[in-house]
């Protein structure tokens, strides 16, 4: 009893001194690692392990969870089998099961498996979008129409993924004026939300910062969401500036699968327990069971048989709140 007393107290102080920084006291994490994640793994998982792993994912409390990519498997191998995933995994009610296409074709795909909600993407860069999708931003933007058009004609939700937003490997630095543009035809057509990507981690702490001001300005009560990248370390520095703006929306994945596929060894998307221990500690509410998360962590390590970059799995829980998440996030705080 004294320490549940104890460990609230602890809660309600950092719920407070959140508030004091007019941090979101709610963030909404979208799990990527069965998409993001996987398909930039050497190692193709069967599907019976992907439908296992999503599974597990969807008993952690998770709010969505990107289970697949509808793009020509000959492109993308690791997601040939993603309409597959889709039949074999038990849908729990109030957890979005998303996917993401590129074009049309993938998008008929992803409805007839009975995606929830199907996000288009497209880079920020022409030379990205060229070696990604093998098409050129406007023939993206056309097929962006398209997808909406059939999204919202099945009553499914039609969100949109913008990448390299934070600077271009093949290009460098990509104009905002341009991610300001492209937002908007999205948003034209009917995106629910737009997602600004830092694809391959070349983003720093003021850009974000700026950039989601910017966004915010522009496109005031828009739902936007950052897509963060680690490759080089800035990851969770990047989620705390966009925090600090106001933003409560992040992708995120489990043990940090991923990795890049230009840095052997190095992370890839930021890792989801290690932000969502981060985002407790700081006294932030996510929804999530933290040791639940880290368990389905240890599981994707064990299919993918390489050590994942997830910190959280190798150092363990702070221990200042037992199951890591803050109790106390209703309390009205005045300032
Ligand atoms: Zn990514």
């Amino acid at each position: 009893m004294q320490n549940a007393t104890r460990h609230e107290d602890i809660a309600m102080t950092r719920t407070k001194l959140a508030a004091t920084y007019h941090l979101p006291s709610r963030v909404y994490l979208r799990e990527v690692g069965p998409r993001d994640g996987l398909q930039n793994e050497d190692h193709i998982l069967p599907t019976s392990q992907k439908i296992q792993l999503i599974d597990a994912l969807s008993h952690t409390g998770l709010h969505e969870i990107e289970a697949a990519s509808f793009v020509h498997p000959k492109f993308v191998p690791q997601m040939a089998d993603a309409a597959d995933v889709f039949t074999g995994i038990q849908r729990l009610p109030g957890i979005i099961y998303s996917a993401i296409a590129p074009n049309r074709m993938g998008a008929r795909r992803a409805l007839d498996a009975g995606v929830d909600a199907v996000q288009v993407f497209l880079s920020a860069s022409e030379a990205h979008n060229r070696s990604n999708v093998h098409m050129s931003i406007a023939e993206s933007l056309n097929q962006a129409a398209e997808i909406a058009h059939e999204v919202q004609a099945a009553g499914r939700t039609f969100d949109a993924v913008l990448s390299v937003v934070f600077g271009c490997p093949f290009e460098g630095d990509v104009p905002f004026e341009r991610v300001l543009a492209l937002s908007e035809r999205l948003l034209t057509m009917g995106a629910a939300q737009i997602t600004l990507g830092d694809t391959t981690g070349m983003a720093h702490p003021l850009q974000v910062r700026e950039v989601f001001v910017h966004f915010q300005r522009r496109f005031p009560g828009v739902s936007v969401r950052f897509h963060p990248h680690s490759a080089r370390g800035a990851g969770l520095a990047n989620v705390l500036a966009a925090l600090e703006v106001g933003i409560d929306r992040f992708d995120a994945s489990i043990g940090g699968i991923g990795g890049c596929p230009f840095a052997p060894g190095a992370p890839g998307n930021v890792c989801s327990e290690d932000l969502v221990h981060m985002l407790h500690e700081m006294g932030i509410a996510t929804g999530i069971n933290l040791p639940r998360l880290i368990e389905v962590a240890q599981l994707a390590q064990s299919f993918l048989g390489h050590e994942l970059p997830s910190q959280t799995m190798k150092s363990g829980i702070c221990g200042h709140i037992p199951d890591g998440e803050p109790h106390l996030m209703s309390v009205e705080v005045s300032l």
